[in-house]
């Protein structure tokens, strides 16, 4: 398929493609952010690449997220400068890729104390002025009558004012689409619901994998030069999968957010306490119609498919955000919860001494991102921020050539980057092509939407369309419920969701507060 054809998905034809390649140079086993920016780059070159994703493209940590495209206040506290100046370029690199998908966002950092205001202004421009000519927005002083006129939910006892700066802010979950698209526009084959159940060693050599439809039911062995393992909080799952007695590199930590209605902070500004009561930031973002309230951070010991948020992190983000609420939230007003697995990278050392039980506690790990090659060949890359996924994902495929596992590039194409690469295409057309643009379904849902959903945007399950596609299980989970049988309804229609499929009918319960 030419580049410049739309994309349309036939999953007998991917399927059919996928049992045929005799040898790809890459196999990318995850479909987040990681695995998606790999392929991407990978296919931008020419090169032969097939991503397998076990549930939906995203399903992972990339649907979870924040939504921020940040370099991260709190890795300029603790004088990170690299790390930060690298998401700042990365920011203005999807802005300007991505502009359908991302925007700048004011942030404001209220103070309550007196030493507070010149901490946070020269902290805050110190920011600003990393960015250089890729800022967003200038960092200012609103006095406390500036912050109460546009901020009128915030508390205002004892308010002296506060800081405001600039970021920018992104649908996670879209952004993974638009990568998984335009992989398959540049000619990567990329499979959402399959699975990766081994690797096939020869010599103990990794030389390919072997997979499940989980679909059909069929499985398929796949060779490549190289695999990639891009499994994110499941790195040490795969990772086994070539040597069962690897110590584990990762420590995963939960972070969950709940959802409230923007009447609890209808400013267009998001808020940051930059210290809660267990030394973390926490935002108040606002989102698609809703605000976002989160995050918080704790290890996992077990890495959950579908995790939960727990009780009590739910009751500390609602205290933490009461504080700094004129009228708090409560359990009654949450119209969503969710919670995201950070795959967080231990030095070599620091996995030694944690798979013995000594770790610490997981705010202190580093976000920063590595890329590793295995005894068996199986290069893992883990860490980091969706942030800087396109700079993540280039180092990738720089980490291969110089190991000379797969080829600089194909048909002359070596020498193109993924920085200018626009990764979104005008869909009116194609939309206005389908029927059902007249009939709503829930709010911002119609079904026009969902048999886009299906044609262009490899939706196989009803939670596909509504967490992902649209993003109203993220945003109102019994609002979302509510239209599961509908979405079902036109998913058939369209020739999805066949008999025996009772499992890609329902949504996770983990969503409901
Ligand atoms: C609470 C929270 C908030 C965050 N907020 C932000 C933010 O605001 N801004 C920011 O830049 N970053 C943020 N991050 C970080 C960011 O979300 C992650 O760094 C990023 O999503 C990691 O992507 P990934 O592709 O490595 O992992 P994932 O998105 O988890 O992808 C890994 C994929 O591998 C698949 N997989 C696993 N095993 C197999 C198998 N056997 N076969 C096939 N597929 C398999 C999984 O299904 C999964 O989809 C946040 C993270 C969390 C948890």
């Amino acid at each position: 398929m030419s580049a410049n054809e739309h994309f349309r998905v036939d999953r007998g034809t991917l399927l059919a493609r996928l049992r045929s390649e005799p040898l790809w140079d890459l196999a990318v086993i995850g479909g987040g952010a990681t695995g998606l920016g790999v392929a991407v780059d990978a296919a931008l070159r020419g090169l032969r690449v097939v991503l397998l994703e076990s549930g939906d493209f995203a399903q992972g940590s990339s649907s979870r997220a924040t939504k921020l495209l940040h370099g991260g206040v709190r890795y300029l506290a603790q004088g990170r400068l690299s790390l930060v100046r690298e998401a700042l370029r990365e920011r203005a690199t999807v802005l300007r890729n991505a502009p359908q998908l991302s925007r700048p966002q004011a942030f404001v950092v209220p103070a309550y104390r007196w030493w507070q205001p010149p901490l946070h202004l020269l902290g805050l421009k110190a920011y600003d002025a990393l960015a250089g000519r890729r800022s967003v927005g200038p960092t200012r002083w609103l006095g406390r009558r500036a912050m109460l006129a546009s901020l009128p939910t915030i508390q205002p006892q004892g308010l002296k004012g506060g800081t405001r700066y600039w970021d920018a802010q992104f649908d996670d979950a879209r952004l993974a689409l638009a990568l998984a698209r335009a992989a398959s526009r540049q000619g990567a084959l990329t499979l959402n619901h399959c699975r990766v159940d081994s690797l096939i060693l020869e010599g103990g050599r990794v030389t390919g994998l072997r997979c499940t439809d989980l679909e059909g039911g069929g499985s398929c062995e796949v060779l490549a030069r190289c695999v990639v393992n891009a499994a994110g909080p499941w790195v040490d799952e795969v990772r086994r999968m070539a040597d069962a007695e690897a110590t584990p590199r990762l420590r995963v930590s939960q972070g969950s957010h709940v959802v409230v209605d923007r009447s609890f902070w209808p400013s267009d500004e998001g808020l940051l306490v930059p210290r809660t009561r267990d030394g973390r930031v926490l935002f108040a973002v606002p989102w698609q119609g809703k605000v976002i309230l989160g995050t918080t951070d704790l290890p996992q010991d077990e890495v959950p498919r579908e995790p939960r948020p727990r009780e009590e992190e739910i009751d500390f983000i609602l205290a933490e955000a009461g504080r700094h609420l004129a009228r708090p939230p409560t359990r009654a007003d949450l119209r969503s919860v969710w919670s995201g697995l950070r795959p967080l990278v231990l030095p070599p050392r620091a996995a030694r001494k944690a798979a013995s039980g000594q770790g610490g506690p997981t705010a202190r790990i580093s976000r920063e991102h590595a890329i590793w090659t295995e005894p068996s060949g199986l290069v893992c890359v883990a860490g980091g921020k969706w942030s800087t996924y396109r700079a993540m994902a280039s180092e990738v495929l720089a980490h291969c050539i110089h190991e000379q596992r797969i080829p600089p590039g194909r048909e002359g194409r070596g020498e193109r980057s993924t920085e200018d690469l626009p990764l979104v295409r005008d869909d009116a057309l194609l939309m206005s092509a389908l029927p059902g643009a007249d009939i709503t379904i829930a709010e911002g849902l119609t079904e026009q939407r969902v048999r886009f959903a299906v044609r262009h945007e490899f939706a196989r399950t009803v939670e596909d369309v509504l967490a992902r596609r649209s993003r109203l299980l993220f945003l109102d989970a019994r609002a979302a419920r509510a239209a599961a049988p509908a979405v079902a309804s036109i998913m058939r229609a369209e020739g999805v969701l066949q008999p025996g499929l009772e499992d890609f009918l329902g949504l996770s319960d983990t969503y409901l507060p």
